[in-house]
């Protein structure tokens, strides 16, 4: 009987010779196995940090699945994910500061906190969506472009889109 190889990341054995793990290697399985195993050692800052860069993943967002998993080169994070590892990243910093050997917060409160809020989070403050006010001065302002006017629920629901170039 032949050598095996083992493969820690994917907990799977096979035939030890140089295609064959070759093969495995560069195999998509493979590479998701090992971006997932790495990624539990990840720190929320470098989650938060990498996350932010990337753009969404169409796929993840749209079906909820993608085949690349974390290892995906967009982002499978949603906004209210985001924002639950930015308050865990400042919860981090903040305790950081009172004492020298920072404290993480409980896991599993993050994470029940995490499904409590997800049903109700649009009507928490936690969403705060930018408010456009218009500057006083503005409003003095004869001939204001209509892209400059206040704008309303209603003049956005009332606009006529099929005039629109
Ligand atoms: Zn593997
Ligand atoms: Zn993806």
């Amino acid at each position: 009987m032949g050598k095996r190889y083992y493969c820690d990341y994917c907990d799977r054995s096979f035939k030890d010779d140089v295609e064959a793990r070759k093969k495995h290697l560069s195999s998509l399985q493979h590479m998701k196995n090992r971006a997932d195993h790495y990624s539990v050692f990840k720190d929320p800052e470098t989650i938060l940090k990498e996350e932010c860069q990337k753009t969404p993943c169409k796929r993840y967002m749209t079906i909820g699945d993608c085949a690349f998993g974390l290892g995906c080169r967009f982002s499978h994070y949603s906004q209210h994910m985001i924002s639950v590892l930015e308050r865990l990243v400042a919860t981090k910093n903040s305790k950081d500061i009172t004492s020298p050997k920072g404290g993480w917060p409980n896991t599993e409160d993050i994470i029940k906190e995490y499904f409590e809020n997800v049903t109700d989070s649009i009507d928490t403050e936690e969403f705060n969506y930018p408010v456009w006010s218009t500057p006083s001065q503005l409003l003095d302002y004869p001939n204001l472009p209509a892209s400059l006017w206040p704008g309303t629920a209603e003049s956005a629901a009332s606009s006529n889109f099929s005039k629109w170039g």
